[in-house]
């Protein structure tokens, strides 16, 4: 399995980032400033890097100009703070393959990550999630149910992509939470339950299952 090396000096966004790349499958290693990025991205053998670019003793510009100065195609995408419009312009100019900003949701970043692990192997469709008749193209975020298309809010698109992503599977509040609504939460909210709601209305009401004081499951035939 791919091993992704994690730069990030928040604690809190590192944990959710590893405790999430984890649950995927993927081995990871968090480091928290830039200097000591810049030394694991050369020693040790990672597929992918998630660079934060405000870090301790280097920041993410310079981890990847060294990165890059040593002719690495290893794909980096970072981590930047919504108004960093500048910052992330710098970053893709310096080499970055993407980026993602700040707060984000985990299936967003997860997503971005799958595709640039898969531009290095096959060309498959690393776009089209599907589940049954139900398919999510996450370039052009169009949705479709059999034949039909149906046109979803970002939170909506963003809860029916964490089921997709785990068809069959009960998923509790805690998990839609976090994974649609990032780790900036209030965990006594009832969105998730609103969400779900809204998404029967398109989808078709029998799609997603209510598992009785466990949460929520997309049922796929
Ligand atoms: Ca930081």
């Amino acid at each position: 399995m791919a091993r992704i090396l994690i730069a990030e000096d928040e604690p809190g966004i590192a944990s959710f980032l590893e405790k999430g790349f984890k649950a995927a499958g993927y081995t990871t290693l968090v480091v928290e400033d830039g200097r000591t990025a810049a030394h694991a991205a050369r020693d040790a053998d990672f597929d992918l890097v998630i660079l934060d670019l405000g870090l301790p003793l280097m920041d993410g510009h310079e981890v990847l100009a060294e990165i890059r100065g040593r002719g690495e195609r290893l794909p980096v995408i970072i981590l930047t703070a919504r108004s960093g419009v500048h910052d992330t312009v710098a970053g893709l100019e310096g080499g970055a393959d993407d980026y993602v900003t700040k707060p984000f949701r985990f299936e967003e970043l997860l997503a971005r990550v799958k595709i640039r692990l898969r531009d290095q192997t096959s060309p498959g469709d690393a776009n089209l999630i599907t589940a049954g008749d139900i398919a999510m193209d996450v370039r052009t975020r169009k949705v479709s149910v059999g034949d039909r298309e149906t046109e979803l809010s970002a939170k909506e698109y963003a809860m029916l992509e964490t089921f997709l992503r785990h068809p069959g599977q009960v998923l509790s509040r805690q998990q839609l939470l976090s994974h649609v609504w990032g780790y900036d939460f209030d965990p006594g909210s009832n969105v998730v339950d609103v969400y779900v709601g809204y998404l029967r209305r398109k989808l078709g009401k029998d799609r997603i299952e209510t598992v009785r004081g466990m949460g929520y499951r997309l049922v796929v035939d």
